[in-house]
């Protein structure tokens, strides 16, 4: 994996906002956070995307994932939150380090803005996709 910004946080050659260290995560500020409190909580582990990250790295993440999104209503005053987690250029991804963004929702709206393009699963597109996916899983 090549470097990146975050790698260079992660080693401490690039100062950030740090809310949260242990041996496999670090979560810090976002330097141009969507609202107050914009988080990023990423894996100490050097992966691009969140599928060719280890079973170790994500389970340390979601295990202090909901104990950061407390901290971060708390201490922002914040009623509500979105996790975002990109992987890929054209699924908005820009540093290519597995990240989670922590983003509190304010009742002015400040915060993720969401465009959800949804339509309906047909009967037979979701069972063949369902034994798709399901002889994919490892
Ligand atoms: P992505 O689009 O890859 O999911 O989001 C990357 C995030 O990293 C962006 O929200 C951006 O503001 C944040 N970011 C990029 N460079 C830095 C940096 O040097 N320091 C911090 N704290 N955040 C950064």
């Amino acid at each position: 994996m090549a470097t990146t910004i975050f790698t260079k946080i992660i080693a401490g050659e690039i100062p950030c906002f740090r809310v949260y260290e242990d041996d496999k995560v670090l979560a810090f500020l976002d330097i141009s956070p969507l609202s107050r409190g914009h988080t990023l909580v990423i894996p100490k582990e050097p992966a691009e995307t969140l599928d060719q990250l280890s079973e170790e790295s994500a389970a340390a993440l979601g295990r202090v994932l909901p104990r950061l999104g407390r901290a971060i209503l708390r201490a922002t005053g914040a009623t509500a939150f979105n996790i975002l987690q990109n992987n890929g250029a054209i699924a908005h991804q820009v540093v290519m380090h597995v990240h989670f963004h922590v983003i509190p929702k304010y009742a002015d709206g400040a915060g993720l803005g969401l465009q959800w393009p949804a339509r309906s699963l047909g009967a037979d597109e979701g069972k063949a996709l369902a034994i798709a996916i399901v002889g994919q899983i490892g």
